[in-house]
């Protein structure tokens, strides 16, 4: 029989891990003439009862594991720790407040099952309930970095999703430090099947994304996924050297045909604050480079743990 891992990055979510088990038993006990299931709680770091409620729960079920950090890592390195600790044949990704529909495992197994893809994946159609600025600044996001990026982001695509062992062994094999799951889950290619469905909001808790983390988010994503703006750094010191050049033309031309009346030191301001201006814009975007790649060259482990269900106290 075959198994499935479902793994579910937790952060503060002492509220919602029960409503949760008690939706994903619903579906396990639904399927279980398909396939055994194993559930995953990552908890990250988290600073209210998650790792008590994981622990309970693993007491009570044995097909609860959970891994738990040593403090707050991020839900690329959740993610992380949790393929890496699945033992299924079939592995999902799902968030704990239900906006990722349990029900959809079994749509998802089925056609897995039927051999032609190697993911089913989902995306939102609609951002419901979320603020219009940033569903906005959300669309303008995914038209530059498609734009930019060789790798396919799929805009609303979520990281609910059900992958084969093969698929996820792939995944495993990227060991970079700055992970940004969506670029890497589409970069590995294999066969994708996107579910589509509307938003759904949380049941209980918050979210734990504001603005500026996600700009910052896009940011790191964009640096990860693409060297076009390093391009753009040269283009533009290459433009400038260009007017420049015309510009000297135009003085010596000047300077030896009608004379120098000595004016334009305001012209001479602006040029001097938009050259410098542009010049430290594009040392930012090296700086952004260099510093991805100092922390890849420092290989620190993506995550530590500290408690398994296997090493308990
Ligand atoms: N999460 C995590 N570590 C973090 C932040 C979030 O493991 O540092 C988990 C969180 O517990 C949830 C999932 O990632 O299961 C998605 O988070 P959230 O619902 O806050 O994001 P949203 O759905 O609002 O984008
Ligand atoms: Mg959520």
């Amino acid at each position: 029989m075959d198994k499935i891992s479902i793994i579910v990055p937790c952060y503060n979510e002492e509220e919602a891990m029960p409503i949760f088990y008690e939706e994903i038993t619903k579906v396990a006990d639904k399927m279980k003439k398909k396939a055994e299931f194993e559930f995953i709680f990552v908890n990250d770091g988290s600073r209210d009862n998650t790792l008590e409620v994981a622990r309970g729960l693993s007491d009570k079920d044995k097909r609860v594991r959970y891994v738990s950090f040593s403090r707050n890592f991020g839900k690329e390195a959740g993610m992380l720790a949790g393929l890496e600790a699945s033992r299924g044949d079939f592995i999902a990704i799902m968030d704990v407040d239900l906006q990722d529909p349990p029900a959809l495992v079994e749509e998802m197994y089925d056609t897995l099952k039927e051999g032609v893809y190697d993911c089913v994946a989902t995306r939102r159609v609609s951002r419901d309930g979320e603020p219009p600025v940033r569903s906005f600044f959300a669309e303008l996001y995914y038209k530059l970095i498609n734009k930019i990026s060789k790798t396919e982001i799929v805009n609303g695509a979520r990281d609910f999703r059900l992958m084969t062992r093969q698929m996820v062994d792939s995944i495993l094999e990227l060991r970079e430090y700055n992970r940004f799951s969506k670029g890497i889950f589409s970069w590995v290619g294999y066969n994708t099947k996107w579910l589509e469905y509307k938003n759904v909001e949380r049941v209980a808790g918050t979210t734990k994304w504001n603005f500026w983390k996600l700009f910052l988010y896009s940011l790191e994503s964009i640096v990860a996924f693409s060297t076009v703006p390093l391009a753009v750094a040269s283009i533009l010191g290459i433009l400038f050297c260009l007017i420049a050049f015309i510009m000297i033309l135009v003085i010596i031309i000047k300077t030896s045909t009608v004379g120098d009346p000595v004016a334009g030191w305001p012209s001479l301001v602006c040029i001097i604050l938009l050259v410098s201006g542009i010049q430290l814009f594009c040392m930012g975007i090296i700086g952004q480079y260099l510093s991805k790649t100092y922390l890849e060259v420092k290989k620190r482990p993506v995550y530590i743990i500290k408690e398994t269900e296997e090493t308990k106290r």
